[in-house]
């Protein structure tokens, strides 16, 4: 659980799901409620897919895993996204 790198890593996977940067986005863990960048999460890659954890208490905030037919984003660690508003 010690090898992560930071949030940025997720960009070019959550662009297939999210229209703006995600990475740009606040995130509210849903086990502490730490509001935070999306870049500040701590993403570990050595698994099938990604798993973000909140960098203020560890718990898991997203999984994104891509299969041959899908792209599955399990989001069960967040309260809420907010995105800045368009054209900022
Ligand atoms: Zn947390």
């Amino acid at each position: 659980m010690d090898h992560f790198v930071d949030g940025n890593a997720l960009a070019g996977s959550l662009r297939q799901v999210f229209r703006p940067d995600i990475t740009t986005a606040e995130a509210r863990c849903a086990g502490c409620g730490a509001v935070r960048p999306v870049a500040d999460f701590r993403v570990y890659t050595a698994a099938p897919g990604a798993v973000a954890r909140c960098a203020a208490c560890g718990q898991v905030t997203l999984q994104l895993v891509q299969s041959p037919g899908a792209l599955w984003l399990g989001m069960s660690g967040l309260s809420y996204l907010r995105f800045p508003p368009p054209g900022r």
